[in-house]
């Protein structure tokens, strides 16, 4: 078991990474903020984002060996640019009161008359409002 972490070497020292100040970044997938690659005991990739209140940990081995692949071969740089671009797409602010919200699946308001697409619910309190979607394009 140990011999195999020394082939591929500690997680936190590989230099391909994505890295700040050396050590392995990934965004927050909710805020986009890079924040720190850390290791469970057992070996297992995670992130927190306290802002958020976020914690996403890759447990499947699929999942650590994809997750070790997209910090390899993704510079932070570019992946920043994608979720900015994500953000950019996904990311509504209400036409009534100003709140800003992810466009969420649960939050999709579809046309009673044709059951396609008309926009997202504002999720704020005491108001309804339908954001149109195309309004982000
Ligand atoms: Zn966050
Ligand atoms: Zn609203």
């Amino acid at each position: 078991m140990n011999s195999l972490r020394h082939a591929e070497g500690h997680y936190g020292g590989v230099r391909s990474m994505a890295a700040v100040n050396g050590k392995a970044m990934f965004p927050c997938p909710v805020c986009t903020q890079a924040r720190e690659v850390r290791i469970t005991k057992k070996d297992k990739p995670y992130l927190i984002c306290d802002p958020c209140g976020v914690q996403v940990f890759v447990r499947g081995p699929a999942g650590i060996e994809e997750f070790r692949r997209l910090l390899q071969h993704t510079n932070t740089e570019g992946l920043l640019a994608r979720l900015r671009e994500m953000e950019r797409l996904y990311r509504l602010a209400c036409t009534q009161c100003g709140h800003e919200f992810w466009a969420e699946p649960k939050l999709i308001k579809t046309s009673v008359f044709d059951g396609g697409l008309k926009g997202f619910r504002c999720p704020k309190k005491n108001c309804d409002a339908i954001v149109p979607w195309e309004q982000t394009q």
